[in-house]
């Protein structure tokens, strides 16, 4: 039985802030000692042994089954030495979510005796039963063989009683079942691209990292109100609910003082994470009321998305030791802000140089304008496969919306940016160059750095933005795995890396000298790319139009976004660039779709049921009260006075009757389009659910709103939404 509203609201009015207590008052004393960093690794292996995994860290070597052994060991060793008494692969499938299977270290050895096992098999390879993860077809239910592999990159940490150990999931045909095998495919082919192209400008990089920084948002909501509001609990948004009077007009949540509960839920996260080695160091309100932020430094891109995943985790568990809610949906209430998980992304070399920050003098500001523009031209060429890569149901009620990035794709540069590339793109004249011409243009790039210092002006209403020494995308969703967007980003980043390479050599080879040939290449793609590049308020409708001018698409739902997962060339250059193979690409797709239209199919049916079994009788309740009150007024006051003094409550009779009719209409109709939904294949199911069946609920909500302002407070079943918003 769900709780009542009333009762929720009473429970709420007992709660008290708790405060976890750190193990020591500076984090550095406690910081990653739930993990087994490579370097703690030492103490536990012979140098020989040592060498051979660093090997196989840093280079991807493949390691042999003895050296497996030596590790296991030592990973058991050191995890019991913390307490630990089983172990599992952990993993990210693509329900969304991460997945583990724990196995006890403890071993019968049937003669009465038992031992603590884990050998190097078992910490390479573990077989999960994996029948019931979405595979979209590659993997038969029959031979439900799913492998789970060690990815040695990522260090192994302890949850709980429990040995972690970061693997990648892939069927027994080898194809990706998860994200973390194309995230790391996708980071070795920008690795491998950026390096062949840093070598025009520096001889000594020979790797190339990815960087990323997320910064998560998140709504926190009491756990009493959630348990009374089956929507958020089901579908992980309100699907009903008028708007408060008050919401994020004054704005005087963003960076206002946290609420003292709150702050003893963030503590209690920030040290789970701290143990865990994840290196949060920013906490604040957002702008939404009860709408918060987390954000950790930046790590290699591999790490960072791990430990967003397992962040996630931990917030969702958090928050219920602490009597709330986390909602990771990308837009839990209507009318106010959505939440985004923004990936600020770098590429940074075994130098120690950040490709993407300018430099101190023209040969490196020229290696950082090549990889910006590089940049800016992989979005232009490749708008709709990123827009593909942040499409999720949830994600759709974000773009586009409030203060949210739109679902158009452009490139924030900045004044400075954009007038260096407006000058290059001038100057940079057509055919042989003199040396007179070289050291002006030169001079020019020279003069970077000086003026990007005071570059203040930042866009917030660009999906994808350049922000001084880093791109932010800041259309993902705030529920995705960074993973999507990043192997979809590297993936074409490393694509036109490779071309560029090409296309310089090829200059070369006609006569050009190194510069010129850059210079030139440089001056191409900022001609072409143009188109993509957007200053100005990516909030407003203007923009809309102009984008459509200038012959950008606007993809306004999941299930046109992903159509771009059909397109042979965009299929053709993830199989070159060696990331997903047409197989894995078309599996991904299709459980994409099954999730658009599962979800949307979820939400109809408790929109139904909550308008049916919540909304309905209440008001009818209302109603009869009103009745009551109508039919006494006429048995004490004479006809005239009666009708006088019953005009309102008629009213309110007509007015509840006329909507409850309405609703009840709406969902015949949306349970006859269910059932022709019913009939279609997923594609076809996915559309009709978005354009059919999603407005249908649109109409009923508008009128159940309509509902709760015009029904008395006492008798309305739900949680409204200031009271969501506003009680902690
Ligand atoms: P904000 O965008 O909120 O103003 P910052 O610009 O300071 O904040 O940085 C936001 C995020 O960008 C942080 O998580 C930070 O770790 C990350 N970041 C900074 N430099 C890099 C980089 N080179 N690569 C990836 N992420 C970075
Ligand atoms: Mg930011």
């Amino acid at each position: 039985m769900s709780k009542n509203r009333f009762q929720a609201l009473a429970e709420i009015m007992n709660r008290r802030a708790q405060f976890a207590l750190p193990p020591s008052s500076k984090v550095s004393d406690y910081f990653g000692a739930n993990v087994f960093f490579t370097y703690k690794m030492r103490e536990y292996l012979t140098e020989g042994i040592y060498d051979k995994l660093l090997d196989c860290i840093e280079r991807g070597v493949r390691i042999d089954r003895s050296v497996a052994d030596h590790v296991a060991a030592a990973m058991k060793e050191w995890a019991m030495s913390k307490g630990a008494t089983h172990y599992t692969h952990w993993f990210q499938p693509l329900t969304g979510s991460t997945a583990e299977k724990h196995d006890s270290f403890f071993k019968p050895l049937g003669d009465g005796r038992a031992m603590e096992k884990f050998e190097g098999s078992m910490l390479v390879q573990q077989e999960p039963d994996a029948s019931s993860f979405p595979s979209g077809g590659i993997r038969n239910t029959f031979e439900a063989r799913g492998y789970t592999l060690w990815d040695p990159t990522s260090p192994a940490f302890i949850v709980g009683n429990t040995l972690c150990v970061p693997t990648i999931f892939i069927s027994y045909t080898g194809h990706a079942l998860d994200y973390k095998m194309p995230l790391i495919k996708a980071l070795h082919a920008v690795d491998t691209a950026a390096t062949a192209v840093c070598q025009y400008f520096d001889k000594d990089v020979i790797k190339v990292n990815t960087t990323l920084g997320w910064e998560q948002e998140y709504f926190l909501i009491d756990q009493a109100l959630y348990k009374a509001r089956p929507d958020i609990a089901m579908t992980g948004r309100a699907l009903f609910g008028a708007r408060p009077a008050k919401d994020q007009q004054l704005e005087d949540h963003y960076f206002g003082s946290i609420p003292e509960r709150v702050v003893g839920f963030m503590k209690e996260f920030e040290l789970e994470a701290h143990l865990l080695g994840i290196p949060v160091t920013t906490r604040h309100n957002e702008v939404a009321p009860n709408q918060f932020e987390v954000a950790p430094m930046f790590e290699e891109a591999n790490l960072a998305n791990d430990h967003n995943q397992l962040l996630m985790d931990i917030l969702e568990k958090t928050a219920r030791k602490h009597n709330f809610r986390i909602l990771l949906h990308e837009k839990p209430f209507e009318g106010i802000n959505g939440s985004g998980k923004h990936n600020n992304w770098a590429l940074s070399t075994n130098t120690g140089v950040n490709l993407l920050k300018p430099g101190k003098n023209p040969k490196t500001n020229l290696q950082f304008l090549t990889f910006f523009i590089n940049t800016v031209a992989a979005i232009f060429e490749n708008a709709d496969v990123l827009r593909a890569s942040i499409a999720t149901v949830g994600n759709d009620h974000r773009l586009g919306a409030s203060e949210a990035p739109p679902a158009i794709m452009s490139c924030f540069l900045g004044l400075q940016l954009n007038s260096m590339l407006d000058n290059l793109e001038q100057n940079i004249k057509a055919g042989k160059m003199t040396p007179e011409d070289k050291t002006d243009l030169k001079l020019n790039i020279g003069k970077l750095p000086q003026v990007l210092l005071d570059n203040t002006d930042r866009n917030r209403t660009s999906p994808f933005a350049f922000t001084g020494n880093k791109f932010e995308f800041r259309a993902v969703g705030s529920s995705a795995n960074c993973a999507n967007a990043m192997i979809v980003l590297s993936t074409i980043v490393a694509n036109r890396l490779k071309q560029f390479r090409q296309d310089v050599d090829d200059r070369i080879e006609s006569g050009d000298d190194k510069d010129e040939a850059i210079l030139k290449e440089l001056q191409r793609l900022i001609k072409n790319s143009k188109a993509i590049r957007f200053e100005g308020n990516g909030y407003g409708d203007d923009w809309v139009k102009e984008a459509a001018r200038r012959g950008l698409s606007n993809q306004k739902n999941t299930p046109e976004a992903l159509k771009v997962w059909k397109d042979k060339a965009v299929n053709k250059m993830f199989e070159e660039m060696n990331v997903l193979t047409k197989e894995e690409i078309h599996a991904r797709y299709e459980i994409e779709i099954d999730k658009y239209w599962h979800r949307r199919e979820i939400e109809a049916r408790v929109c139904t049921d909550i308008a049916q079994n919540f909304i309905i009788p209440a008001t009818v309740a209302y109603q009869a009260k009103l009745v009551d009150n109508v039919s006494g007024l006429h048995s004490v006051l004479p006809v005239g006075e009666a009708k006088e003094a019953s005009r309102t409550q008629l009213m309110l009779i007509r007015s509840i009757s006329e909507k409850i009719n309405a609703i009840s209409d709406i969902i015949i109709e949306m349970t006859k389009e269910r059932e022709k939904a019913g009939k279609l294949n997923s594609e076809k199911k996915a559309e009709h659910y978005c354009h059919k069946i999603k407005p249908l609920m649109d109409n009923i909500r508008g009128l159940v709103d309509a509902l709760e302002m015009e029904v008395e407070d006492e008798l309305w079943p739900l949680p409204k939404m200031r009271e969501i918003l506003f009680t902690r």
